[in-house]
């Protein structure tokens, strides 16, 4: 009874701040955060019952009440994902302390994850909130391990950086973004130097599996077929400008982090 209260709870309140992360990626380097939102085709203004997370996209059927347009996908997804990650906080032995910086974490990752989708770039003051956030997560687990829990959560961020650094530097940045490597730091505090690297080594294998999987048959569409409308003709259809490594790398970050926090075995590395 008192989990489907925390589902319940949490679920809400992940509904609430899925909406609010959706406005965030939408005017991030457009305008403030404040004013009223209006359809982005024809400007109408929304009313209050159109603005419920998930019920609103639904009853709409994904259209604009005046102009008939479509409205992302992304809305009422972001808001759904939000709901359930916040539930799985809600209802782990994590203390409240914990599980508020957890929801923060959580916030944090969706933010990335989408803005790196829409725009293959991941904003440097999220990946720097995310690994202050996380290290803040890890270091009351860190204090209990004496000076060598401390050495080693300070050690972790920087050691899960660095392949995706010189992944970086050595590709002149072709291959990856440096706001993948970035976005490790935080991984590796997050997660801790071994379950971190394997995050990461694990992302980039699901990230390079999925890459080729889209590459592949793209490139054989355009040299069959001339199609050139998915990636523009010019801009052509690269590693570094059409696949983002973010969401992959979140992805598995998410399902090592939770294996951890409900006490699940992490396979080869258990730290
Ligand atoms: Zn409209």
């Amino acid at each position: 009874m008192l989990t489907i209260m925390l589902v319940v709870i949490y679920g809400l309140f992940g509904l609430v701040i899925g909406s609010f992360l959706n406005v965030v990626i939408l005017r991030r380097g457009a305008r403030g955060i404040g004013g009223r939102s209006g359809c982005l085709s024809c400007g109408a203004p929304l009313l209050w019952f159109d603005l419920l997370p998930v019920v609103s996209w639904i009853a709409l059927r994904g259209r604009c009440r005046s102009c008939g347009s479509r409205i992302s996908l992304q809305y009422p997804l972001v808001e759904a994902s939000t709901a359930v990650l916040f539930a799985c906080i809600g209802v782990s032995d994590l203390s409240i302390p914990m599980q508020i910086v957890s929801l923060g974490i959580i916030a944090l990752l969706v933010l990335i994850t989408v803005y790196d989708l829409r725009h293959t770039i991941i904003p440097d003051g999220w990946s720097y909130t995310f690994a202050f956030l996380a290290f803040i997560s890890a270091s009351s687990f860190a204090l209990g391990g004496g000076m060598i829990g401390i050495v080693t959560l300070l050690l972790a961020g920087p050691l899960c950086a660095l392949p995706l650094f010189f992944l970086w530097l050595i590709s002149r940045g072709k291959w990856m973004g440096l706001g993948d490597a970035k976005l490790a730091l935080g991984i590796g505090f997050l997660l801790g130097p071994w379950s971190g690297l394997f995050a990461v080594f694990f992302g980039f294998v699901i990230g390079a599996v999925i890459s080729v999987c889209i590459l592949l048959p793209y490139s054989y569409l355009r040299a069959r077929c001339g199609i050139t409308r998915f990636g523009g003709s010019s801009a052509g259809f690269t590693m570094k400008s059409e696949v983002p490594f973010g969401p992959f790398l979140v992805a598995s970050t998410l399902v090592v982090w939770f294996m951890m926090i409900y006490g699940l075995p992490i396979p080869f590395f258990n730290i």
